[in-house]
């Protein structure tokens, strides 16, 4: 499925897509118009709309993750990052693909308590832990049934400069939903109980993006020789412990991997800023800020790589039901839970990741980025479709790629 999608046109990367994931007309009409969302929704959306903003909707393709084929819709501005990730994939495939695992589903709410003077405040907490998950139970009938809502409740102390606070958390299985508001609604709705268990004033009420308890894990094997052989393994090797103990590389490095994250989580309506704050926290969690992957050698000399980070991702809820094309997206995914979802955007940020690294260990990634550059600067200085091609292929053979060459080559 998908070979040389590169090289197809948009009818028959539709075709091919539509056939895939069994999509409706109507559905293929709303990948071919353009957006998705029109001024009436968008207004719905924010406050003081006046418009929309489009991104390019691309497919990655090559992606088994635990065993089954995927289609990962990704929506980036930036080039590079979508073939990027494909050609990883391809890779990893040779060896199964990617292993992943994404065991919990937990949101954490906390509930800041001031003005606390009972010294047993907290075991007070703790021995009346049934009576506050059941409040808090109340108020979602929907993930009752289901046998999820709070599950756990913590207690621990911080010392401010304003003195002693104790922090209350809520863990919520919250299933298919990233969970931001039923945790928000629950925290809510159980601090009077705790105030009135503590004696204390409860202040903020509110979901934890540090979303540690929704860790998604896994690994894949990058065979050496489609690698490019020993020196580019050991190189990527070297690569990754600059990353890991250099701050200033590992921002980079870890910008790579949330550019394949956020662009797959972009598709499918989720909040890319809640990602991207747990991922950087995570990145740090050591107290130095690292790499959010591993790379190593197995016995047979085959690059190995591996990712952890928490990702709060939804199915359900938020702009997902609401934008059609991030509902059409989803069905090209085939995930069937959060938790599948969540496995799938990993490995796209391992793949691209090996990508970056691969090519900074390398030829540098100035060659084939610069190429797809070329072409925006060409349309930017108004080539016509049928001229870019030619224009950033000149520029980039003459090595010299701007603004005022691209338009020199459009009047010639
Ligand atoms: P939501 O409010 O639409 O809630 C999802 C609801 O779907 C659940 O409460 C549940 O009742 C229902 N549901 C049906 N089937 C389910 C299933 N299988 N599993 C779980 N729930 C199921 O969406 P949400 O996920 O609570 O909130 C996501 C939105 O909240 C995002 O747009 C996010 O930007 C926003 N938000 C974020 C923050 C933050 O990150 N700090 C804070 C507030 C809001």
């Amino acid at each position: 499925m998908a070979t040389k999608f590169f090289e197809k046109n948009r009818k028959e990367r539709l075709d091919e897509i539509v056939k895939f994931a069994k999509l409706t007309s109507e559905e293929r009409q709303i990948l071919e118009e353009n957006g998705g969302i029109g001024f009436d929704q968008a207004d719905k959306m924010v406050e003081n709309a006046i418009g929309t903003f489009s991104f390019p909707l691309g497919i990655a393709t090559n992606f088994f993750v635990n065993d089954k084929e995927y289609l990962v819709p990704m929506v980036i501005e930036e080039p590079s990052v979508i073939a990027a990730a494909s050609k990883a994939a391809k890779i990893a495939k040779i060896n199964g693909g990617f292993r992943m695992k994404n065991e919990e589903s937990y949101s954490i709410g906390q509930i800041q308590l001031v003005n606390i003077r009972d010294k047993d405040a907290m075991q007070n907490v703790l021995s009346h832990s049934k009576e506050i998950l059941d409040l808090a139970n109340t108020k979602s009938s929907t993930l009752s049934k289901m046998g999820k809502g709070a599950k756990e409740l913590s207690c621990k102390q911080i010392i401010t400069p304003s003195g002693a606070m104790l922090i209350v958390e809520l863990l919520i299985d919250v299933g298919d939903a990233m969970g931001a508001n039923v945790t928000n609604t629950m925290c809510e709705g159980i601090s009077s109980l705790v105030e009135k268990i503590t004696g204390g004033k409860a202040l903020l009420r509110i979901l934890s993006n540090y979303s540690t308890r929704r860790i998604v894990s896994g690994s894949a094997i990058f065979d050496k020789d489609e690698v490019g052989g020993e020196q580019i393994v050991d190189n990527i090797i070297l690569a990754f412990e600059f990353a890991d103990n250099d701050q200033y590389r590992a921002v980079t490095h870890n910008k790579g991997i949330l550019n394949g994250i956020i662009a797959a989580a972009n598709s499918t309506g989720q909040d890319t800023r809640a990602i991207e704050a747990a991922a950087h926290a995570y990145a740090a969690k050591s107290g130095k800020y690292r790499s959010l992957t591993q790379w190593s050698k197995d016995k047979n000399g085959n690059l190995v790589g591996k990712i952890e980070l928490p990702l709060s991702v939804g199915i359900v809820g938020g702009i997902i039901n609401v934008h059609p094309t991030a509902k059409v997206c989803a069905k090209i995914l085939k995930v069937a839970s959060a938790s599948e979802l969540a496995c799938v955007i990993a490995a796209v940020g391992l793949a691209q990741n090996f990508s970056a690294i691969r090519a900074l260990a390398s030829e540098g990634i100035q060659k084939g980025h610069m190429k797809l550059h070329a072409r925006n600067i060409a349309a930017a200085a108004g080539a016509t479709p049928e001229q870019i091609d030619a224009i950033a292929s000149k520029m980039v053979q003459e090595g010299k790629i701007s603004i005022n060459r691209a338009r020199e080559l459009v009047g010639s």
